[in-house]
């Protein structure tokens, strides 16, 4: 845990969040400024920076984390139509958060573009 870091502070609970789901050291909520009709943002309770430090989670972490991405997609219903994960690294990727976080999305056609 990261006194400074913004999503270590929403899994403290010193920051508010809308929690749709949390069990196995995940936590997904709301994103708070929605670019889809779904936007989840999915995260480790554990800090690590982005993906690239993914090897700073255990191989069960690795593993819960895939299996609750696609769990936060079904709560949604997305399964049916479709939707997109993905997860920003560094500056070329536009990371604006340094706590690994994936973007669950749906709910909308997505663009060719990303
Ligand atoms: P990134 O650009 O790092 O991939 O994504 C960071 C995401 O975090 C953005 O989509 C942004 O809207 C979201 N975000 C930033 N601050 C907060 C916050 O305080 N609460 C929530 N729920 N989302 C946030
Ligand atoms: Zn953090």
């Amino acid at each position: 845990m990261s006194d400074h870091c913004l999503f270590c502070r929403i899994v403290a609970g010193e920051i508010p969040a809308e929690v749709v789901r949390r069990e196995n050291g995940m936590v997904a909520f709301n994103d708070i400024n929605p670019k889809t009709p779904v936007h989840v943002l999915v995260i480790p309770e554990r800090h690590v920076d982005s993906l690239a430090g993914v090897e700073g989670l255990t191989p069960e972490e690795r593993s819960d984390m895939l299996a609750f991405i696609a769990a936060v997609a079904r709560d949604h219903d997305l399964e049916g139509t479709g939707y997109r994960v993905t997860t920003n690294h560094g500056e070329d990727g536009r990371q604006s958060v340094h706590h690994l976080h994936w973007h669950v999305m749906g709910g909308t056609r997505m663009s060719d573009m990303m």
